[in-house]
């Protein structure tokens, strides 16, 4: 066993004479902290932690060491290290065939002054070799003080080499929205601060509003300091499924963690969904711009959600004020994101919608389609509700695809349509009970619907448009009749409710007793006619036409 009775944090001045040696005898040293998918439990990298074991004074903690190093101008040999042990790590794997994954370097904002740094690493990268997706690098928000236009030319050059760059610490604080559209970052880490405390408040509002942001930035997100299952659900529960904390692992000697890597599934971090190019995610993102205001109050209710091909899962990133009003059913707006679409859906009417999407998938255009939801929520319970939606593409990414979908609920009509089709079943089938020809005129398209019995009878087309003129035309209604029938058409629009009379019809002059009766609309306008026509005499014979 060690004597530990001298393990104790070192004095600045210990740090400083102790440094060289560090370096040199490897004192200085890196232990890894796996990032892992919590939807699939996979990983999908691993960051670089800085660890620094003093012979004599043990254990030395980053927040205490790192700042002395950063004054005394020390931090980036030290960084330049750890990144050279990051390449001997991953030639390793490479060497003894352990599946690889990419690596995150923490660089610190005192290196991007230096302009030495990035063409440094890459030489070292060069010496042993490693592809460049096995390593990324971790720029801190706060980098962004000295000045964006020094961060974002740094950006560029390890852009240029082929490194993914992590923006580290976000939403700590320094004006991140300006970062996010300024800069161009590959991968959001979320600052381990919003994981503590409250989530499901106003610390969780921010956190949803980042991942949606980050979302229609088409940036992955990986949120930090993550302890329990609980918040990685949260996360999980608003889009961000990539975790890197104690709930998974604790930062892992090199050993430990090739063990490790050789066990655990390994995924890429997904595809970024990519926005068609007619928008501007930038703006569409930003809560003050124009294009949010118009989605929020200037556009019909619609949603925003992404549809994934492979597993045909639909998850909703944002809706409208007038979403909310129109399909809510009183459904807050995180009630909305937090629940699964499909749910609300039976099977026929998941295949009409799914189907509907992929037609906007292949048409590249609007698609519509109506079909009914049931709603449960805890304040109403059980709503039942038909509504019609036109969808289109707005940004896709491998299998995902970004949909912006209008809305309208058609409950009401959709219900009244439904009664007066069943009405009009029901006296239809009725008709042909009683031997009697039935049919119906709309009065404002004059489009007329015969029963089966007339046209099996009378020859008349399922439809028949321009009411009643190509049956005048065509000796259904003798011509001595023909004013007389077009005078009862107008009468009927304008609103007569009944009309009947004993009218010869066909070529044969057959007498028929033609009743009328009109149907309104809760205004009183006339809507439709429904006629009939029951032979006069022997009428239980009329089918005698038959042969
Ligand atoms: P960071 O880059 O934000 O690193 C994450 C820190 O959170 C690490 O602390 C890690 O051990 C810790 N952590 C991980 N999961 C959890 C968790 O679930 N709960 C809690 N409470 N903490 C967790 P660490 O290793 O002490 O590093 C502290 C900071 O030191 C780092 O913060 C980074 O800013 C800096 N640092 C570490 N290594 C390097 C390096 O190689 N170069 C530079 N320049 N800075 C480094
Ligand atoms: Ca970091
Ligand atoms: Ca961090």
């Amino acid at each position: 066993m060690s004597d530990r009775s001298h393990e104790r944090p070192m004095t600045e001045t210990e740090l400083l004479s102790s440094f060289e040696d560090a370096i040199n005898y490897d004192h200085i040293f890196v232990s890894y902290q796996a990032q892992i998918n919590h939807t699939t439990g996979r990983m999908v990298g691993a960051e670089a932690l800085m660890r620094w074991k003093h012979p004599l004074y043990g254990m030395q903690y980053p927040t205490d060491f790192i700042p002395v190093l950063e004054k005394n101008d020390l931090i980036y040999k030290a960084d330049l290290h750890v990144f050279e042990m990051v390449c001997k790590f991953q030639k390793k794997c490479m060497d003894e065939r352990v599946s690889m994954i990419p690596i995150s370097v923490n660089m610190s904002r005192y290196d991007i002054y230096n302009h030495e740094y990035v063409d440094a690493i890459e030489e070292i990268r060069r010496k042993y070799d490693v592809p460049v997706k096995f390593l990324r690098i971790e720029v801190t928000e706060s980098s962004a003080i000295g000045g964006m236009e020094l961060v974002s030319s740094v950006l560029k050059k390890l852009h240029s080499y082929g490194y993914l760059v992590e923006m580290d610490d976000f939403g700590s604080g320094y004006s991140s929205l300006n970062i996010l559209k300024d800069l161009d970052v590959d991968i959001i880490k979320l600052d381990m601060t919003f994981m503590s405390g409250d989530i499901g408040g106003r610390g969780g509002t921010i956190l949803s509003s980042i991942v949606q942001m980050a979302k229609w930035l088409d940036t992955p997100v990986i949120a930090e300091g993550v302890e329990t299952v609980e918040i990685a659900d949260y996360l999980k529960s608003i889009g961000c499924n990539y975790i890197q904390g104690y709930l998974y692992c604790k930062p892992q000697e090199p050993d430990e963690f090739i063990e490790m890597i050789s066990k655990v599934k390994h995924e890429p971090i997904t595809a970024a969904l990519e926005l068609i190019k007619a928008m501007d995610a930038g703006k569409f993102w930003n809560p003050e711009s124009m294009e949010t205001l118009i989605f929020s109050n200037f556009v019909g209710a619609a949603s925003i959600f992404v549809y994934d091909r492979e597993d045909g899962s639909v998850e909703i990133i944002r809706v409208n004020k007038k979403y909310l009003k129109e399909v809510g059913a009183g459904r807050s707006e995180n009630e909305i994101f937090d629940s699964d679409p499909w749910l609300n859906h039976d099977d026929k009417s998941h295949k009409i919608y799914e189907s509907t999407i992929l037609r906007a998938i292949e048409s590249n255009d609007e698609e519509t389609c109506e079909n009914w939801r049931t709603i449960c929520t805890k304040m109403c319970g059980e709503e039942k509700i038909c509504v019609r939606s036109s969808i289109r593409v707005i940004g896709k990414g491998g299998e995902k695809f970004l949909i912006y979908a209008m809305v309208q609920n058609i409950t009401k009509e959709k219900k009244q349509l439904d009664a007066m089709e069943e009405r009009e079943h029901l006296l239809k089938q009725g008709f042909e009970h009683a031997n009697v020809y039935a049919w119906e005129v709309d009065l404002s398209t004059w489009d007329m619907r015969p029963c089966f019995r007339c046209m099996r009878d009378l020859n008349v087309p399922p439809v028949v448009h321009n009411y009643p003129e190509p049956l005048i035309e065509n000796g259904l209604f003798p011509p001595d009749y023909a004013d007389m029938y077009r005078d009862w058409m107008k009468q009927l629009q304008n609103g007569v409710g009944e009309l009947e009379a004993v009218i010869p019809l066909t070529v044969g002059r057959v007498p028929f007793h033609v009743r009328y009766t009109t149907e309104f609309d809760e205004t009183g306008k006339p809507l439709k006619a429904y006629g009939s026509a029951t032979l006069v005499v022997d009428s239980d014979k009329s089918d005698k036409t038959e042969e």
